[in-house]
Formats: structure tokens, C-alpha cells, sequence
């Protein structure tokens, strides 16, 4: 580390400029931000520059500089275009111990400006050392982009409340865990929404309620989508990567389980080799369990959590136990499938309402009302519905869809190894029977389903020998 990162105080305190132009301009207003009173001394000064020094209590001397007019000032910035003049200032400062900045010469400084990401009272500052200034600002303009606006908002909010939740909670281990919690939070997202009203009530209500000794956690019910990682939302990752515990199920890919948070536990619910997955109250209970031990508790679902999902029965034992939680929606795997396999759910002409709808049996048939699927002009989505299959089909038939209705099978939908399956009502049956496509897949029914030869995007030759077997994206980039 060449240098050591600190965030000065210049509130009110003065500052000397050598130079009057558009550099010591910009660096006039960067100072003028930090509170400080900045004393300009250049032969010309930008007009823009003396009205930012006018409004903030500023002084302009056109003359000459001299080595007293340090005397008074906390620090000195020189942005001249006279070598010289820069070197002079250099040395007087030196000689003084006072701290100086010659712009656009590393050598001469001992202190340099960082790049800023401003969020304040949260401020970020970049610094390449000197060694390149445009690295530092590349960084910036990437933090900028991935930290929101409402961390300045956010870090006002907190501040006002800092002193009275220290009163509150005299052990250290349960302000943390408070304070994690409203940052991380509820009321922090409610500050995002630019809802900071509700975010200062939220937080009041939270400190009048708060057990000193004992804090709640909270659930987070997220969408994990249909495998690829970049199909997450942004939200989801970031919950992903607070949590200390995760719960999760075979239908959410390994590669978005590896991004949770390195060090958060992590609990398969899903079925175990003796196929017995942990049943649903255990899980409702585990969620209540971690999150009474104060811990942030992410329960991990593919695709999205409201769409067969079973995430409104464990919100509703959450509720019954008054343990805080988000929902975070997913892409769903109809949406998911179908466009990874380029089958458009809806089309002008062909498909103007689309169905999800589940394919499983209870106890060998489905009370399923295919009076209502046969309808002409709708897509129908089969969730679970591969066992099913043949039943699905026939009885589509049997109701009035006709045979030769295109229908296709998506298996392991957006991830490296997914597969589409297409014939007709009448022969997938047969097709899968030969192509063993694996579960998770996901039925397409309707006349959509014709037009993935025109639109799959994948590029790659597709197999005709039995119906259509595509391969993944990934494998045609590669
Ligand atoms: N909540 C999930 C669905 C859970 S039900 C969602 O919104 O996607 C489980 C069924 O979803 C599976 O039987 C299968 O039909 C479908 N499914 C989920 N992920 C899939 C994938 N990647 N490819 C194909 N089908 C998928």
C-alpha cells in the first residue's frame, strides 16, 4: 500500500489553491463539497470559479502567490500549468508539513484525490496509487452502477438513530444483529423504493419492540429460476450473498446454490438417495427454527416461488410465528423453457391466452378439466407432468385437441444440458419413450410449439431422428 487511505476533515477549515483555470476549478468544487473554505490565488480566474467561491465564503487573490498565504491553511492544492510555480508551492508545503496536492504530478504530492463514488455520508474513494488515474475511474464508474443511489439516504436514516439504539441494546452481539437487520432489511429496501417515510416508522416501530436480548431473524422465500445463474434477478443475488443459512431443493441448480454466501450453512431439503424428500411442515419449521435464532434464513426455490411452488404455505407459518420475510420472484421454468427452446408462449395468430397447469396424478388420473385445455388458440404449460405424459396426451385428444397438435418437451430448460423433445400430441408419447428425456422437464402444447424451428436460437444443426433433440446453447459457443 503506497498510500494510506483517510478521509479528511475540511468543514470550515480553509484551504489554498494555486490556479485559476478549469482544473482548479473542478478541484475548487470538490473541496467546496468537503465544507471547505477555498482561497484561490491565480493572475486569471475562471468567472465559473469565482461565483463557486462567492457562494461558499471562498476568497480570490488575483496576484501573485507567495509562501505566506500557507501560513493559515489546513492544505494546498496547486493546479497550474507552471511547472516551476507547482514545484515552489511543493516545497513551501513540505517545509511546513502540511499536506499538498500538485495536480497531474504524482512526485510532487503527498496526498493524491481518489476517485469518489458519493453516497453520503457513505463515500467510497478509488486510488491507483497515481499509477492510472483512469483504472481507478473505470472502478468507480462500476461501484457507481452496482451501489444504489439509496445508500445516501439509507446512511442519513440510520445516523439519526445511531445514538438511540446504542442506549438500546448494551450488548454489542444483538446491536449488530439489529443493525445488520434494518441495513439488510426490510427497512433498508423500503429506503430503496424511495419510501423513506415508511423506512423512519418501520424503524421507530422496530427499536420500540426490540428485546435487547434477543433478536428475530428473517426469511427470504427467492426465486432461484430454471438453472442459469444469470437468469437470477438482481435482488435474489443480493439476498443470496447476506444470508447465513440456506435451504434448498434438487430443483435449484448447483450453480446457483454455489452462489450464496461462502460461509452460509447449507441444508438440503430436497430428496435424499433413500427418495424421500424432507416433508413440507418440517421445512416450514426449520425456516421458523433458524430465523428464531436470529439468523437471516434463505429458502432457495426454483424457478419462481408463488408458481407451484408451495411458497404461500411456508409464508403462511412465518406469519403465524410473526417472523419477518420477503418474497422474491423468479423466472418461472414456462417462461424460462420456452424461450430458451424459441416456442413464444402467446403469438398473434396462433396462441392468445397461455395455461400453467400441473400434470400430476393423484392416484393414477387427474381431475384435470380438459374441456377447458382444448380450447383452439391456447398454450398449455404442463409443470410436472413427464410421468403423465401419455395420459395428458390422450386425454387432450380425447376432448377435442387435435392429434397432430404440435407439442414438445423441454428437459433441464436453460441449463448446459438442456434438451427439446418435438412431435405431436399423438406421437410424443412414443418419441419419449425412445429419447428418455430427463426430469425437470416441462410440456408445451399448442400451435407455438411449430414455430421453434424458425425461431431457436441455438444455432446448431437440429437431430431428426427421433422428432427433435437440440442440444444447449452452451455447447454451440464453446
Ligand atoms: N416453482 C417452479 C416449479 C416447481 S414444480 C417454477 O416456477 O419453475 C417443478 C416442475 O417445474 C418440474 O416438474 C418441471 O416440470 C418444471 N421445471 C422446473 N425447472 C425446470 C427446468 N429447468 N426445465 C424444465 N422444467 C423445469
Amino acid at each position: 500500500m503506497d498510500y494510506l487511505p483517510l478521509f479528511f476533515k475540511l468543514d470550515n477549515r480553509t484551504a489554498l489553491l494555486v490556479g485559476g483555470g478549469q482544473v482548479a476549478l473542478r478541484k475548487a468544487t470538490l473541496l467546496v463539497r468537503a465544507g471547505a473554505k477555498v482561497t484561490v490565488v491565480a493572475h486569471r480566474v475562471d468567472p465559473e470559479l469565482v461565483e463557486l467561491l462567492e457562494m461558499n465564503g471562498g476568497q480570490v487573490i488575483v496576484g501573485e502567490y507567495h509562501a505566506e498565504l500557507l501560513d493559515d491553511k489546513y492544505l494546498v492544492v496547486a493546479a497550474t500549468d507552471d511547472d516551476e510555480l507547482n514545484e515552489r508551492v511543493h516545497y513551501d508545503a513540505v517545509e511546513r508539513h502540511m499536506p499538498v496536492n500538485v495536480v497531474d504530478n504524482q512526485p510532487l504530492c503527498t496526498f493524491i484525490f481518489p476517485a469518489i463514488v458519493d453516497r453520503s455520508p457513505i463515500v467510497i474513494g478509488v486510488s491507483s496509487g497515481g499509477e492510472s488515474p483512469v483504472l481507478a475511474r473505470l472502478l468507480r464508474a462500476k461501484l457507481e452502477t452496482w451501489i444504489p443511489q439509496g445508500y445516501s439516504r439509507l446512511g442519513q436514516l440510520v445516523g439519526k438513530f445511531r445514538q438511540q439504539v446504542k442506549s438500546t441494546f448494551s450488548n454489542v452481539e444483538t446491536r449488530r444483529i439489529f443493525w445488520e437487520k434494518v441495513l439488510q432489511g426490510q427497512i433498508a429496501e423500503k429506503v430503496f423504493a424511495g419510501r423513506d417515510e415508511e423506512a423512519h416508522d418501520l424503524l421507530v416501530t422496530a427499536l420500540k419492540h426490540a428485546d435487547p436480548e434477543h433478536q428475530v431473524g428473517e426469511v427470504y422465500l427467492v426465486g432461484g429460476g430454471p438453472g442459469d445463474p444469470e437468469l437470477l434477478t438482481f435482488k435474489a443475488l443480493r439476498l443470496m450473498q447476506q444470508a447465513d443459512v440456506v435451504l434448498y431443493d434438487q430443483l435449484v441448480s448447483p450453480k446457483v446454490v454455489d452462489l450464496c454466501r461462502r460461509d452460509a450453512d447449507r441444508v438440503f431439503v430436497g430428496k435424499r438417495r433413500d427418495d424421500h424428500a424432507v416433508p413440507q411442515e418440517d421445512i416450514n419449521m426449520l425456516l421458523v427454527k433458524y430465523a428464531q435464532q436470529g439468523r437471516r434464513v434463505l429458502r432457495l426455490k426454483g424457478g419462481d416461488p408463488f408458481i407451484f411452488g408451495r411458497g404461500g404455505e411456508e409464508l403462511q407459518t412465518l406469519k403465524e410465528q410473526n417472523i419477518p420475510f420477503q418474497v422474491v420472484p423468479g423466472i418461472t421454468a414456462a417462461s424460462a423453457c420456452s424461450t430458451y427452446a424459441g416456442i413464444p408462449l402467446t403469438h398473434r395468430d396462433y396462441a392468445q391466452s397461455v395455461r400453467f397447469v400441473t400434470g400430476q396424478l393423484k392416484n393414477r388420473t387427474s381431475d384435470l378439466n380438459f374441456e377447458e385445455l382444448v380450447h383452439p388458440g391456447q398454450t398449455i404449460v404442463f409443470y410436472m407432468g413427464l410421468h403423465s405424459l401419455p395420459h395428458l396426451c390422450e386425454q387432450l385428444i380425447a376432448h377435442g385437441r387435435a392429434a397432430e397438435t404440435p407439442a414438445a418437451i423441454v428437459s433441464k430448460g436453460t441449463r448446459p444440458d438442456q434438451q427439446v423433445l418435438v412431435g405431436t400430441l399423438s406421437d410424443l408419447p412414443q418419441l419419449q419413450e425412445q429419447a428418455k428425456l430427463p426430469a425437470p422437464a416441462l410440456i408445451i402444447v399448442g400451435e407455438v410449439v411449430s414455430l421453434h424451428e424458425n425461431l431457436a436460437w441455438f444455432g446448431e444443426e437440429v437431430l431428426h431422428d427421433h422428432g427433435l433433440i437440440m442440444p444447449d446453447p452452451h455447447r454451440v459457443t464453446d
